[in-house]
């Protein structure tokens, strides 16, 4: 006999256990953060067999050769960017849109680009159903930024780029932050950069692996 779907009530439980154990355990610390993924049905993000593995400790599929990050990434990497409701945020790398939906829940309007339209067209319109009306899904060429609706409070990149685009260093606000994992096509570095008027403050956070950027300021295709 085929094992029953997970009910919402099971999805729930396995949520408020990844918060617990995979976040506040190792160290994530802003509330706020812990509430959004406590909020956010990380299992609708990622379809059919995957949904029983949405709460495990590790990134999953999404097809076309795209994953959906680790929650603890996910978590580290937003709380990096220290927002507040007002804040204006872009994001790279769409994905399945589990961190826009994240993003959502804490930030006032939220851009986020992907490059592959299937992908796009898929996030957009989960995030509408879920109600994130102040999540605006882009398809294209992230490494170029958004410049009309520049400037950005908060800017993270959810792929590996070779170096930093500098469309994304120009479409920070004063003060503002960019995370993003710098590196080679196998192994990155989690770095913040914070913008003081013509002056970005660069701090490295920690070892990450993501799939690569691929677009004009970042890896070629393959
Ligand atoms: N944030 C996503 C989520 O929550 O599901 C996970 C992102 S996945 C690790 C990286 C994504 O970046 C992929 O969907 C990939 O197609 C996208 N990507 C890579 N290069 C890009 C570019 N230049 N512009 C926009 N998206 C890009």
């Amino acid at each position: 006999m085929a094992a029953a779907e997970p009910s919402e009530r099971d999805f729930d439980h396995l949520r408020r256990r990844m918060v617990e154990e995979q976040l506040r355990d190792r160290g994530i610390r802003d509330e706020r953060v812990l509430e959004a993924m406590q909020t956010v049905p990380r299992h609708r993000f990622v379809s059919g067999w995957a949904a029983s593995a949405a709460y495990e400790d590790e990134p999953l599929a999404i097809g076309l050769s795209q994953t959906i990050s680790q929650p603890y990434m996910v978590a580290r990497m937003t709380e990096l960017l220290e927002l507040d409701p007002d804040s204006r945020v872009l994001e790279i790398g769409t994905g399945s849109g589990y961190q826009a939906a994240v993003l959502g829940e804490l930030a006032g309007e939220i851009w986020t680009i992907e490059r592959h339209d299937e992908l796009a067209r898929k996030a957009a319109e989960l995030l509408q159903e879920l109600g994130y009306l102040r999540v605006h899904v882009v398809a294209g060429d992230g490494t170029l930024g958004l410049a009309e609706h520049a400037p950005y409070d908060a800017i993270v990149v959810t792929a590996a780029a070779p170096r930093i685009p500098q469309a994304l260093l120009d479409q920070l606000a004063d003060g503002g932050r960019l995370v993003i994992p710098v590196g080679d096509r196998s192994m990155q570095r989690l770095r913040v950069v914070t913008r003081r008027g013509e002056s970005f403050d660069e701090k490295d956070v920690l070892g990450c692996r993501f799939v690569p950027l691929v677009g004009v300021a970042g890896y070629a295709d393959e």
